[in-house]
């Protein structure tokens, strides 16, 4: 997995990434797609994923179904340890699934290579992690412009646009800044940009709020906001309950499995 996600640039490695020649994947398939207008950006059924450490096998999701339609925006909550992270990986194209299905915005995913998944995640997904993951040796619009930089747009553009982005956040005069130069809540904002910049489908965020303060949870959220009224589809995991009612519809986990407003577990398909 982050080896995955170091390829795009969205964790630290701490050496300035190097320009490099872009992936020259096949382009993905899309002519035998439905039409988007129908297609749900988010398609899982029957999911899991089992680990397997040394020795040690451990199933982090058991069977999870989830249908998200296009400008939805949803929350995923759910205790520690209980697959927010693992399914968000798996949603994010950042890790494969063991068994199951998984359709993004129609595509097959789970038939897909690595290099594959870079693409269709560079394309079609904007991350927002807990912890930022920009490069801190490169200024706010260098860190904006590292997707584009793997999605072959040239030099000019990417810098407009990413400028741009930063402008849309509200952070046009810290564009120079590093990482370090600036607080918890306009790293994350910056993040937002990055996420934003090549104009994704899905914005993916794994507990965007967890180091933030009250102030900067609210300007995020705020944020969001925004961007599914734009009319973005929106998934956020978060296990704080004021986040997670900014969403339309929050979907909970536990032990690996999707649960009902009432806690209960669902997927077994055992007769009631
Ligand atoms: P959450 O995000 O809800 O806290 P995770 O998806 O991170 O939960 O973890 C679910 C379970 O899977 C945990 O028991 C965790 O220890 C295990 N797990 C997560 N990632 C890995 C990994 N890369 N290798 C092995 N086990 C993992
Ligand atoms: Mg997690």
């Amino acid at each position: 997995m982050t080896e995955a996600a170091f390829a795009d640039g969205l964790f630290e490695s701490g050496t300035a990434p190097i320009e490099r020649p872009v992936f020259t994947a096949p382009a993905v398939d899309t002519t035998s797609a439905p039409d988007p207008g129908s297609t749900p950006v988010i398609d899982l059924s029957e999911v899991t994923k089992t680990y397997s450490t040394g020795a040690v096998e451990v199933t982090a999701v058991r069977g999870i179904s989830l249908r998200i339609e296009q400008g939805e925006y949803v929350a995923i909550m759910g205790p520690s340890g209980s697959g927010k992270s693992t399914l968000m990986h798996i949603i994010g194209c950042l890790d494969v699934l063991t068994t199951g299905s998984y359709f993004l915005t129609g595509l097959d995913v789970a038939a897909m290579d690595q290099i594959e998944l870079a693409e269709i995640r560079n394309r079609h997904i904007g991350f927002v992690f807990q912890q930022f993951n920009l490069l801190p040796s490169l200024s706010a619009w260098r860190n904006v412009e590292l997707p584009m930089i793997y999605a072959g747009v040239g030099r000019d553009q990417r810098r407009k646009r990413a400028i741009g982005a930063l402008e849309r956040v509200g952070l046009g005069d810290r564009v120079n800044h590093r990482p370090g130069e600036l607080s918890g809540g306009q790293q994350q904002r910056v993040a937002v940009a990055r996420a934003l910049v090549t104009e994704p489908a899905l914005i993916l965020a794994d507990e965007p709020t967890g180091n933030l303060d009250s102030t900067a949870t609210a300007d995020l959220l705020m944020l969001f906001d925004e961007l599914h009224e734009q009319g973005r589809s929106i998934v956020l995991i978060t296990h704080e309950q004021e986040v997670a009612a900014r969403a339309r519809r929050t979907v909970r986990v536990r032990d690996g499995l999707l649960a009902d407003a009432s806690g209960r577990l669902a997927g077994f398909g055992v007769p009631a």
